[in-house]
């Protein structure tokens, strides 16, 4: 994608997790890969308001081009696209159900075969440190080496992918697991499925992904 297609998918994606209400407000950002740096939504700018030209470039060097601040949370998105050269893109929510469970500082074990959308066999929970602290970052980015996608303590989620369209379909898988998992939290514990079997799902996800790629 060029810059243009870029900065257009990533408003159309805030509209979407804003349509979902995995994001109200202002709250949540979206950042894409863009040559040396990233372009990531401005701060304290509703989905209502966004437009394509609003979105702000951050230097991998912390130079700035764009008309805004960028969101303040830039700093653990910056980190995740360092830790990984093959993400693309960055979705942060404060979605309720991934909250939710972030605020019990407990991560998504293995209670359902779609915890390996993530990539492995659990979404962990990383620590609480204040947001735009280099400390966050570097907790986004050591989960982020291992998962596509981690709970923030006391503070939301974060998915990210090789697109903003697959990075969005794991925020939104993940924050569906997170009230499928509080649900039933709420009744008992959930029986987990074994190392084993995580290794069959993940078997049969690559298998589908080159059945797909193959069409
Ligand atoms: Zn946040």
């Amino acid at each position: 994608m060029n810059e243009d297609e870029i900065r257009a998918a990533i408003v159309a994606a805030v509209q979407r997790l804003d349509a979902l209400g995995m994001n109200r407000g202002s709250t949540g950002n979206c950042s894409h890969r863009l040559g040396a740096g990233m372009l990531i939504t401005p701060t304290g700018m509703g989905a209502d308001e966004l437009r394509p030209r609003d979105l702000v470039w951050v230097g991998w060097d912390g130079s700035l081009r764009g008309d805004w601040e960028p969101s303040s949370e830039w700093h653990f998105h910056q980190a995740a696209y360092v830790a990984r050269a093959d993400l693309q893109a960055v979705v942060h929510t404060h979605s309720i159900h991934a909250t939710a469970l972030a605020c019990l500082r407990r991560g998504l074990p293995s209670f359902h075969y779609m915890v390996a959308v993530a990539g492995g066999d659990d979404v962990p929970c990383v620590p609480y440190h204040l947001f735009g602290t280099e400390a966050l970052s570097q907790a986004v980015a050591g989960a982020l080496r291992e998962r596509d996608a981690c709970l923030l303590a006391n503070h939301g989620l974060v998915a990210a992918g090789p697109t903003l369209a697959r990075a969005l379909k794991v925020g939104q898988e993940i924050e569906a697991l997170c009230e499928v998992y509080l649900r039933a939290l709420a009744v008992g514990e959930p029986a987990l499925l074994s190392a084993a079997e995580m290794v069959q799902v993940k078997e049969r996800f690559a298998r589908y992904g080159r059945a797909r790629r193959a069409d």
